[in-house]
């Protein structure tokens, strides 16, 4: 996460002051939460507690000028932060994913549905080759009765179970896609729309947060 600070207006952070160069300063924050302020070679420097800074590593309490007599907030200036690059670029994993599991209930289903429609029916016919290889018994002859008229059922139950699994698995699985493939800043769902095409907007489309997700 990278803020631009400086005096002109395309700087995240822009900090109106004549002391201030234009692209004066850049504030980053690593995965860590680290923060680092580095002077972009500013005309009036940059200082942290009283001296003056290259690059520094640095915490919210410090005090930083830009200049001659600028104050940094930096609470303020992290709050000015758009840049959602880091968080958006994980969300491809998560569109991914997604996809995969989808892909994986769906046919996992069919096929499983299909397999047991199937098997039943071919019960009747093992039976009736062992009955005839048993020389025709009444016994078998009841039991192969029994099997050809209750297999097929059984075999349309188990395949209408099956079908009824599958709604449920894909809804709990839109369910979660819908809290985790989210704008890292506003919250607002992203849809089902490819990762790809989204980091071609580069920025979320709700007006009031315009999040930077992709750089440039
Ligand atoms: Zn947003």
């Amino acid at each position: 996460m990278t803020i631009k600070i400086g005096k002109a207006p395309d700087n995240d952070y822009v900090a109106d002051d004549p002391q201030v160069s234009r692209h004066h300063a850049r504030l980053t924050r690593d995965e860590q939460g680290i923060l680092l302020l580095e002077d972009l070679q500013s005309t009036n420097g940059t200082f942290v507690n009283g001296a003056q800074i290259l690059k520094k590593r640095i915490t919210p309490t410090d005090h930083v000028v830009l200049g001659s007599n600028y104050i940094l907030d930096i609470g303020q200036a992290l709050r000015a932060n758009n840049d959602y690059c880091e968080e958006f670029a994980a969300l491809k994993q998560v569109y991914d994913t997604y996809i995969s599991k989808k892909v994986r209930i769906q046919s996992a289903n069919t096929f499983r549905t299909r397999l047991f429609q199937a098997l039943p029916f071919a019960l009747p016919g093992i039976v009736g080759g062992i009955i005839s290889l048993a020389g025709g018994s009444r016994t078998f002859l009841g039991i192969s009765l029994l099997v050809a008229i209750c297999a097929p059922c059984i075999g349309i139950y188990l395949g209408a179970r099956q079908a009824a699994k599958a709604p449920q698995l894909l809804q709990d699985l839109a369910n979660r896609f819908k809290i985790d493939y989210v704008c890292p800043k506003c919250g607002a769902f992203l849809g089902e729309i490819p990762w790809e095409s989204l980091a071609n907007k580069k920025h979320c489309p709700v007006p009031s947060c315009k999040a930077k997700w992709v750089d440039g």
